[in-house]
């Protein structure tokens, strides 16, 4: 469709993104959809009868723009439980819209035109753009291949003094690998030495493996002091369409969030923050959550392990990737689209996550099904 003369496109390089696109093209073939990342099991029935509760209660108006007092007070509870210390659930914790909004609204407060941000490749979708609309500069940094670690050395030589933030995941989408504590370490070095900004989307804080820790900026006061950590309980509680999280950050950072938030979205759904306020009362209902996920990831490797894939190591996430080169040679996102067309299985090509398009011959598929939906798609898989 052409583009009215009149407005020049802000993203020209951007299209729909892959999740929509094979979400949509597993719905047309019919195919088992193990790509855009979203359970296929329900939410726990005390949270809908919370949510439903207080719709009938008649909370259904306006929460206040930070979030309901009740929710934040419960958040900082559970950072105190985690992570040992209290932020100040008044001033540090806003409540948005998922996880997206909120690092939609660091980066509008933090880059302006000309500054850069550091995103490391292969990146979550939405950071790049995100930095591009500011009028920022994304400077891509390659993890690297195959562990998906980050290079410190090549980190510390992008740095130069248009730098404004460095923008980090662990546990990582898309590829599943996780922080190790050294990791942490050179963080808090690199952003004492440079000044720089941390921007940490730990949306998969809870879903780490074998026995690891999840490596929380919000673990070390020194990164804190320069950090915003941004969660989503549509990952945690398994409700993704809900579109709830929330952005922890020091009082100066967070005023500055809290005035793009404010004119982004306001405030977010008040009867989810209420019922959201009461389960997390509950340290059961998270503390479960690597032994769920990590069973599902066993069983899935299981019931692969005579196929012609590959797995690589994943250390947290719910998404394992998997390396074709031992069937196919074709391009990752062609390979992807044959897989759903042909084969009846939806993942997503790791190459579109990358500025360059590195094509590692990997899919990333998401685990978070029922088990009759893992046994399904790998019956179909092994036979490939
Ligand atoms: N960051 C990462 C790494 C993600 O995988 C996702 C997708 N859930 C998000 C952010 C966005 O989370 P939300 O759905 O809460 O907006
Ligand atoms: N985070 C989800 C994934 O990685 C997708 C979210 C979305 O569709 N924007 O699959």
């Amino acid at each position: 469709m052409p583009v009215p003369h009149l407005l020049q496109s802000k993203l020209p390089q951007v299209g729909t993104t892959i999740f929509t696109q094979m979400s949509a093209l597993a719905a047309t073939h019919g195919a088992i959809n193990l790509s855009q990342g979203f359970p296929d099991f329900p939410i726990d029935d005390d949270l809908i009868e919370r949510v439903a509760y207080y719709m009938r209660l008649g909370r259904n108006q306006y929460a206040p723009m930070t979030g309901t007092p009740q929710l934040r007070t419960s958040i900082a509870a559970k950072i105190e439980r985690i992570y040992g210390y209290t932020p100040d659930a008044e001033k540090e914790i806003t409540v948005t819209s998922g996880a997206t909004e909120a690092l939609y609204a660091v980066i509008a407060a933090v880059i302006g035109p000309g500054d850069e941000a550091l995103v490391l490749d292969p990146a979550y979708d939405s950071y790049a753009p995100a930095v591009a609309l500011q009028g920022g500069k994304p400077i891509h940094i390659p993890l690297q291949y195959p562990g998906f670690r980050p290079d410190w050395n090549v980190i510390r030589s992008s740095i130069t003094p248009r730098s404004r933030l460095i923008i980090i995941n662990t546990p990582h989408n898309p590829t599943g690998s996780a922080w190790q504590p050294d990791d942490l370490l050179q963080l808090e070095e690199l952003v004492l030495q440079h000044k720089l900004l941390v921007l940490s989307d730990e949306v998969y804080q809870h879903l780490i493996y074998d026995g690891q820790q999840h490596q929380s900026v919000l673990s070390r006061p020194e990164i804190r002091k320069h950090a915003a950590a941004v969660f989503s309980f549509g990952k945690t509680f398994h409700a993704t369409g809900w579109k709830a999280g929330y952005v922890v950050a020091p009082e100066a950072f967070s005023a500055e969030i809290r005035k793009v938030h404010q004119y982004l979205t306001f405030s977010t759904h008040t009867p989810t923050q209420l019922a959201l306020a009461d389960y997390l009362q509950k340290p059961e209902n998270y503390e479960h959550l690597p032994q769920f996920y990590q069973k599902k990831h066993d069983l899935f490797l299981e019931l692969l392990k005579d196929s012609r894939f590959k797995p690589l190591p994943c250390n947290g996430t719910y998404f394992q990737l998997l390396d074709y080169s031992g069937i196919s040679n074709k391009p990752d996102v062609e390979m992807a689209r044959w897989l759903t067309v042909e084969k009846g299985v939806a993942a997503i090509p790791i190459s579109v996550f990358y500025v360059d398009k590195q094509d590692h011959c990997l899919l990333r598929f998401c685990f978070a099904k029922q088990e009759e939906t893992l046994r399904k798609a790998a019956e179909l898989l092994c036979k490939i």
